[in-house]
């Protein structure tokens, strides 16, 4: 047996064994308290002065190193500079070597310390990114000022990564490509972490408490990233056992790679479309290799992120019709951004959320700072003259939330015309139905667009009420649950009533337990992770729309949620080879 086995939550499947490389920032030791005489006060001002120079020159010699189609990684740099360069960061450490007479490492460690206090309670992933940076940051000047520079160990071979947290700053200084697997404290299905694990194709899990304390440099593991399994120090029974499982996986993964390019249709004829749910510009490559058949869902927030000031119509315009061309013919679903306010970095105002999930989020921020979604509408509604782009609007709550929308969409239109520029007058319009809300106004939301999207991590948090970030509720994030269930068929059956189309872009479309259920209702589209689309379409022609059909009429009889994974579990393992249940998130064996 494994010397320790810990726990964690898997973001990315596949298996790695190896070495494990730990990034360690925290390996310098700031000593005991130091004060300092008022005489020593200017020359320590000085030498934390040095400590942030040396750190920004050392950044500016990182970026000139990045490739120059790498922009996104550049800006990230950009912003650190200037985060280095904004007196206000400095100021607040500053303040502890002149008023309490502390040494510079010290008064370092206090002033970002505060400015870490003025952020709690603040759930936002944006904002944790922040703030983790600016650790990240001043662990940088303290290896500086203590002489012991700010450069990680280099990578030799190839090796597991084990870290507290990745950022994207990380991601930039280190080389990817000698990464097998990712492992981290900190992070949720949808950080940094996860999306370059996916993108990367390379198992990660994310959520293992206190990873770092149990493995040192070198040490071999296994990463799990189906189960979310983390073997420290495995026998050689174990080793065998996940070469085996990870061969398995490889044969697997080539078969269906094979096969992409073969539709998604039951037995019996039912044609099910699947796309591609992207984060990054960059993964389009995926889209196209692994046969999606459009993008069902551009989670935009993405370029808003990591940057010093808020994307321009120009720039957004550029990005969109880049990607619409890219696609060719095939639809990109262009969703508009589902960010709160606190996401979007200067020129805004923090948000003091308690509850930001429940906050100004999405389309709510948007209503309320409407010049940043008019000029998303616009660049949208011009990138879309490029090919078959869709507008896609978050987190509709009910009618009027809409209709208001829709009134912007009218004033950005004419906007446009007055600016004499080029648009698509038509582009289709849809909406995320992920609140329960929306779910009930269904009929009344269906008369007012051309499509649904259903999204169901959103729809479980609120329909359930579980936080879809926190790990201790995870277990209650129950797809299969009837109320869930119930709602997705209504939405359908709207959908279908009203003559409109109907996609899953939440994590259900990529589950092959959730699948025949969505078959059985009718859907017209599934959007999942790009990797997972062969193995989608593989489910739907081992299907009839008969059989998922009869499988619902059962299922939607049901009020329990143990009963309901016990029926649908039943009749996948009997109709599907196991190793395609290895693309399941929720069912993990
Ligand atoms: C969803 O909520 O299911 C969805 C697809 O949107 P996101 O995961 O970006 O919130
Ligand atoms: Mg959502």
């Amino acid at each position: 047996m494994a010397k320790i086995i810990l726990q964690g939550i898997p973001v990315s499947v596949g298996i790695a064994i190896g070495k494990a490389y730990l990034l360690n920032r925290d390996h310098f030791c700031l000593g005991p308290i130091q004060n300092i005489s008022e005489d020593l006060v200017e020359e320590e001002l000085k030498r934390l002065d040095r400590g942030f120079n040396i750190t920004i020159s050392h950044l500016k010699e990182l970026k000139s190193r990045i490739p120059s189609e790498q922009t996104e990684y550049a800006s990230i740099i950009d912003s650190h500079i200037m985060m280095l360069e904004d007196p206000k960061l400095k100021n607040a450490i500053n303040k502890y070597i002149k008023e309490m007479k502390l040494n510079a490492e010290w008064a370092l460690e206090k002033g970002v310390r505060d400015i870490e206090k003025s952020f709690k309670g603040i759930e936002d992933e944006f904002f944790r990114t922040r703030i983790s940076e600016i650790k990240l940051l001043s662990r940088k000047i303290l290896g500086n000022l203590i002489g012991a520079g700010d450069e990680l160990k280099p990578i030799r071979s190839r090796v597991i990564l084990v870290a507290h947290e990745l950022t994207p700053a990380d991601t930039v200084e280190i080389d990817v490509s000698k990464i097998m697997a990712f492992v981290t404290v900190l992070g949720g299905k949808t950080s940094h972490v996860s999306i370059v694990a996916r993108t990367l194709g390379i198992p990660a899990v994310v959520g293992v408490e206190d990873v770092e304390n149990f493995i040192v440099d070198d040490q071999l593991i296994i990463v799990d990233g189906f189960t979310g399994r983390i073997l420290i120090d495995p026998d050689d029974e174990e080793i065998a056992q996940y070469i085996e499982k990870e061969a398995n996986f490889d044969k697997y993964k080539r078969e269906l790679f094979q096969e992409r390019a073969i539709p998604g249709k039951t037995k019996d004829n039912f044609s099910v479309k699947v796309m591609a749910n992207i984060e990054l510009f960059e993964e389009v490559s995926s889209v196209i290799d692994y046969a999606a058949e459009g993008i069902g869902l551009y989670r935009t927030e993405y370029s808003y992120l990591y940057r010093s000031k808020l994307p321009s119509e120009d720039e957004l315009f550029e990005e969109y019709r880049d990607l619409i061309s890219f696609m060719d013919s095939k639809p990109v679903v262009i969703r508009t951004l589902d960010a709160g306010g606190d996401k979007i970095g200067k020129g805004f105002e923090k948000l003091e959320e308690s509850n930001p999930a429940l906050g100004l989020r999405a389309i709510r921020f948007c209503l309320q700072f409407k010049s940043v979604f008019k000029t998303q509408l616009k660049a949208i509604l011009r990138a879309c003259v490029a090919g078959n782009g869709l507008l896609l609007l978050p987190m509709i709550s009910g009618l009027e939330e809409l209709k208001e929308a829709k009134l912007v969409l009218k004033e950005v239109k004419e906007e446009l015309r007055r600016e004499g520029k080029e648009f698509r007058e038509d582009v289709p319009l849809g909406i995320m139905i992920e609140i329960p809300s929306a779910v009930l106004m269904a009929e009344a939301l269906a008369k007012e667009v051309d499509f649904f999207s259903i999204g169901s991590n959103d729809l479980i948090q609120y329909s359930l009420g579980i936080d879809r970030t926190n790990k201790y509720v995870s277990h209650l994030f129950q797809p299969l649950h009837p109320a869930i269930l119930r709602s997705i068929k209504y939405t359908v059956d709207v959908a279908r009533k009203a003559g409109i189309s109907v996609s899953m872009c939440g994590e259900m479309a990529g589950d092959p337990f959730c699948i025949p259920l969505l078959i059985g209702m009718g859907v017209d589209t599934l959007s999942t992770n790009p990797h997972s689309v062969p193995g989608v379409k593989r489910v739907i022609r081992m299907l009839s729309k008969k059989e998922c059909v009869e499988l619902l009429e059962k299922v939607l009889k049901n009020n329990s949620v143990k009963e309901n994974n016990k029926l649908v579990k039943e009749k996948i393992f009997d109709k599907i080879p196991e190793e395609l249940t290895f693309y399941t998130s929720f069912f993990a064996k």
